[in-house]
């Protein structure tokens, strides 16, 4: 190892367009980060369009990877980053694969968006939510549910701030140092809500960034955010909430550049089929400009 930070992305891929490892792996690259993709799924676009084909990796498939990258001494990694999971047994292996990392690197970061569903509906299993909440969660350093994930993780309805750092201090008893929730969705405004646990016995630190509810069906954002707030955390390591000023920024300048694309050739920016215009935003990636501050709380 020559020294770069380096990612073992677990994800998912689309031939066409961004989420998953297509949404993680350039903004990470841009941001100088080595990222190795292991795609837990292939398919031909992401699942806003009407019809979705492809290929579905299995547990031992990935395993076959990882003995792989043993065999050759290549198991050094810095993180470990995992977002959509398709199936329990994938899930497991996903749990083998950390802990064989851990071996290598002691003090691998961990950081995982428990990908399940959204607006109270699931894209995944159910059968997942336990094994994420007494499995996954406990080893995770740095975890980012949307709303809904965070009320399957704790069981609990959130609805305002307050029910949201509640959420926050039950995840953190659960393990991981870091909890992002990524938006809950007030009425006209969107928040981010962070958590801090730098150490076991001091309260966290809570911060909360307001963002402006853009009027558009995004797909693969929640995948670019994790990527964006690994890549920050790394660079501000006792810092969270800068790092989430700096990933929130990049993202709305990915987002607006979006709309404007799409406006520019006369499409309405509201449909389901919209793709990130992620390749032709490399200045938002690498120099946000902080609009949005966070506040602590
Ligand atoms: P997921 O896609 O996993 O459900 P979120 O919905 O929380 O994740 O989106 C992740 C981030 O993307 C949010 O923190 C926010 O910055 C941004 N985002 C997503 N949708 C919108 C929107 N309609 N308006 C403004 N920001 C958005
Ligand atoms: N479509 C596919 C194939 C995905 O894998 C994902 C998430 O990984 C999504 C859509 C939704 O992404 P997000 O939750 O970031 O909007
Ligand atoms: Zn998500």
């Amino acid at each position: 190892d020559i020294g770069s930070p380096r990612v073992l992305s677990i994800q998912s891929h689309t031939v066409q367009g961004y989420v998953g490892n297509k949404a993680a792996v350039f903004p990470l690259q841009l941001l100088g980060y080595e990222v190795d993709p292991i795609n837990s799924v292939q398919f031909s676009n992401h699942t806003g369009y009407p019809t979705v084909r492809g290929q579905v990796v299995n547990g031992d498939e990935l395993w076959d990877l990882i003995e792989g990258l043993e065999a050759n001494d290549l198991l050094y990694y810095t993180h470990l980053l995992t977002g959509y999971i398709g199936s329990l047994t994938f899930l497991e292996m996903v749990l083998q694969v950390l802990q064989k990392l851990r071996t290598v690197n002691p003090n691998l970061i961990y950081v995982c968006d428990p990908v399940m569903g959204d607006e109270g509906k699931f894209y995944v299993n159910p059968e997942l939510v336990p094994v994420f909440r007494d499995k996954v969660v406990p080893v995770a350093t740095m975890l980012t549910p949307n709303q809904f994930e965070a009320e399957c993780l704790t069981g609990r309805r959130i609805r305002t701030e307050a029910e949201a750092l509640e959420a926050c201090e039950i995840l953190h008893a659960l393990g991981p140092s870091q909890i992002v929730i990524t938006s809950l969705d007030l009425d006209k405004k969107l928040l981010l809500i962070g958590s801090d646990k730098l150490n076991k016995d001091e309260p966290a630190r809570q911060f909360r960034i307001t963002m402006p509810k853009i009027e558009a069906y995004f797909t693969g954002t929640g995948d670019l955010m994790t990527a964006l707030l690994l890549g920050w955390s790394y660079k501000y390591p006792n810092d969270l909430s800068k790092a989430a000023e700096l990933a929130v920024s990049s993202l709305q300048g990915v987002l607006r550049k979006t709309i404007k694309d799409y406006k520019d050739v006369g499409l309405a920016p509201n449909m389901k089929q919209l793709e990130l215009r992620l390749v032709q935003s490399k200045e938002e990636i690498t120099s946000p400009k902080v609009s949005y501050p966070a506040e602590r709380l």
